[in-house]
């Protein structure tokens, strides 16, 4: 997570936070309890210490003042005016901070408190002023209608904090997972599937049974061209050519099988298929790909096999190396495939 996203959202919470602090102000001069409403001035100051905090990307301290300052707060209003008001329903709130917090510190590399024995102190704490509060009562006692009421805002406000948080979290989770995965399916040069991913790909085909068209591309006289040109021009001339793949090959799986290879999975029909590379490869000669003020050009040569129910698609892969080699032995530029499927 960025530090900016976590700027945004810390201000976000600063300010509602603040916002509350005028109305539990309000409220306790409405049930007046004078101490209370004094309070609420050091509590108004924790929340600006806060803006400035944030404002110097010193969110690790911001978070942990606002920890220790919620703790000390649910314990003096509880103290104050007992457990029936749910002041103390805050402390839920701060635990799974805590721990995001701790991993957030982790993925940034900076040091931060343990978050298992910092939950389990406020843990502690909790239940020893909530205890004392319902043994001894509250010191301001104040009866009324308004309990129900706070009880239930706060309970709501507490409740709502957690599921949006959570709901939050684990989207975050979801969406980060999601670009690992693809990360780990994707080759960084050509964003074209990488070789780890084609081989799940032909298990499902054989797990299926598929018919489908194999076809393993490689460049010819490739290490010529970075001898030439530097290896910066290579990799242009790698990344032009998995562009046009991509856009000349639709409805195929394509990836880059090695270094200057590229496995092409077709399921249309084998003479539709043949087609298609065949129109590729001559493209592919007519064409120059711009580096640095040059124009180089590059052919490829293609091993086709064509994959038939039943048949073994690793003896196919090999097949289509097989075609493939004959055609860099036999003057490359080329397509070798079944004259019939
Ligand atoms: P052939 O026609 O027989 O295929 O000859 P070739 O030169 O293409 O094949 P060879 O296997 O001799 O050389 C492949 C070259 O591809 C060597 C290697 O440096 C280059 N290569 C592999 N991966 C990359 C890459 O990511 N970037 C660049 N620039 N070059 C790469
Ligand atoms: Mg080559
Ligand atoms: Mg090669």
């Amino acid at each position: 997570m960025e530090l900016s996203h976590l700027k945004k959202i810390a201000w976000i919470v600063n300010i509602a936070i603040f916002l509350m602090v005028f109305g539990h102000m309000i409220f306790f001069w409405y049930i007046d309890v004078p101490f209370l409403v004094a309070f609420s001035i050091p509590d108004a100051c924790v929340y600006i210490i806060g803006f400035v905090l944030i404002h110097y990307d010193k969110l690790n301290i911001y978070v942990w003042l606002v920890y220790c300052w919620i703790t000390l707060y649910t314990c003096v209003t509880t103290i104050c005016i007992g457990i029936g008001y749910g002041f103390h329903l805050y402390c839920f709130s701060i635990v799974p901070i805590i721990f995001v917090t701790e991993y957030i510190a982790y993925k940034q590399k900076r040091r931060s408190m343990k978050a298992l024995p910092v939950s389990l102190i406020i843990t502690a704490f909790y239940i020893i002023y909530t205890s004392y509060g319902s043994g001894h009562g509250p010191v301001f006692e104040r009866s009324g209608k308004q309990t129900a009421f706070f009880w239930s805002l706060n309970a709501l406000v507490v409740f709502s904090f957690l599921i949006a948080f959570i709901s939050y979290l684990i989207r975050l989770i979801i969406h980060s997972e999601d670009e690992l995965k693809r990360a780990a399916q994707i080759d960084q040069l050509t964003k074209l599937y990488n070789r780890h991913y084609m081989f799940d790909r032909l298990t499902e085909i054989t797990n299926a049974d598929k018919q489908c068209i194999l076809a393993i591309a490689d460049i010819d006289d490739f290490k010529g061209v970075n001898d030439v040109h530097g290896h910066n021009a290579g990799d242009e001339v790698l990344k032009c050519l998995s562009e046009r793949l991509v856009r000349e090959c639709p409805n195929c799986d394509i990836s880059r099988w090695g270094g200057e290879e590229f496995l092409i999975i077709s399921y249309a029909p084998y003479n539709e298929a043949i087609a298609m590379l065949e129109e590729l490869r001559k493209n592919i000669e007519a064409s120059t790909v711009r580096f640095a003020g040059k124009e180089i050009r590059v052919t490829i040569t293609v091993g086709i096999v064509s994959r038939n129910p039943g048949q073994d698609t690793n003896e196919l892969i090999e097949k289509a190396d097989n075609r493939l080699y004959y055609g860099k032995n036999n003057g490359k530029n080329c397509i070798v495939c079944d004259p019939e499927p």
